[in-house]
């Protein structure tokens, strides 16, 4: 690392993406940090044409400073999107000076935008690595997690919702079942355990008084029996038929 001057507000220190400018005091705004400086290159010359780095900095077009010397201080400084320095370029006096444009803490990196050519060039392609692209793209995982999860959310709900509706279809289906069995097994009661078959006329025994004793029928006669139904005895008793046989009057 370079030796630096403990006077100047700024150390050369590690950061996120290689090494970069600190500040090592409290820098006010529109202070001039450091130049940026190295040989001048003239494009109209083929040889200082032909010069190809990273420290390019052009000042207008015709003169570009050739800033990849190991003195250039201000070569240590990063870009970012959102800075808290920038370059002053004097093109007439072929300086360029590195101003803070707020103020910088001690310990805070300095940085500057690098502008659009070089981001595109350099930045854009591997992704730049600045704390506001750092943090725009932690909200962009971080909406997409929150994006993943509702889904995932909407997609379980629709599934409970569809499960209870099957539940319930599937209740519904179960009490219409059940609603009609019953009602068939009422329309076969009517037919099968009515009163009119089961009546007495069917059992041959005759009416029951309320006694429990068997009435006197007589066959074609109506016997009323208790709860005032009305029964026919439409058959001759056993008896009765065994008495006509048999003569009357006659002796054994
Ligand atoms: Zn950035």
């Amino acid at each position: 690392m370079p030796a630096i001057s403990p006077n100047k507000p700024y150390r050369v220190g590690r950061s996120k993406t290689g090494l970069g400018l600190f500040a090592t005091k409290p820098i006010k705004k529109g202070t001039k940090i450091v130049r940026y400086f190295g040989p001048l290159l003239d494009c109209r010359k083929k040889k200082d044409d032909a010069i190809e780095n990273k420290y390019l900095f052009q000042l207008n077009n015709r003169w570009t400073i050739d800033g990849s010397v190991r003195e250039n201080i201000a070569r240590y400084i990063n870009h970012a999107c959102r800075p808290n320095a920038e370059s002053d370029v004097r093109p007439r006096k072929r300086k360029v000076y590195i101003r803070a444009i707020k103020k910088i803490e001690p310990g805070e990196e300095i940085n500057y935008d690098y502008g659009t050519d070089y981001f595109k060039e350099y930045l854009k392609p591997i992704g730049c690595k600045c704390d506001a692209c750092e943090k725009k793209r932690k909200k962009k995982r971080a909406e997409a997690r929150a994006e993943r999860l509702r889904l995932k959310e909407k997609a379980e709900r629709k599934a409970k919702k569809k499960a209870e509706k099957l539940a319930k279809e599937r209740a519904e289906l179960r009490a219409k079942a059940k609603q009609k069995a019953k009602l068939n097994g009422k329309a076969n009661g009517v037919h099968l355990n009515g009163n009119s078959l089961n009546g007495n006329s069917l059992n041959g025994h005759g009416a029951t008084s309320a006694t429990g004793k068997v009435l006197a029928a007589k066959p074609g006669i109506p016997v009323r029996a208790r709860g005032g139904q009305v029964v026919e005895i439409s058959a001759p008793a056993p008896a009765t038929i065994a008495n006509a046989a048999s003569p009357a009057g006659l002796p054994n």
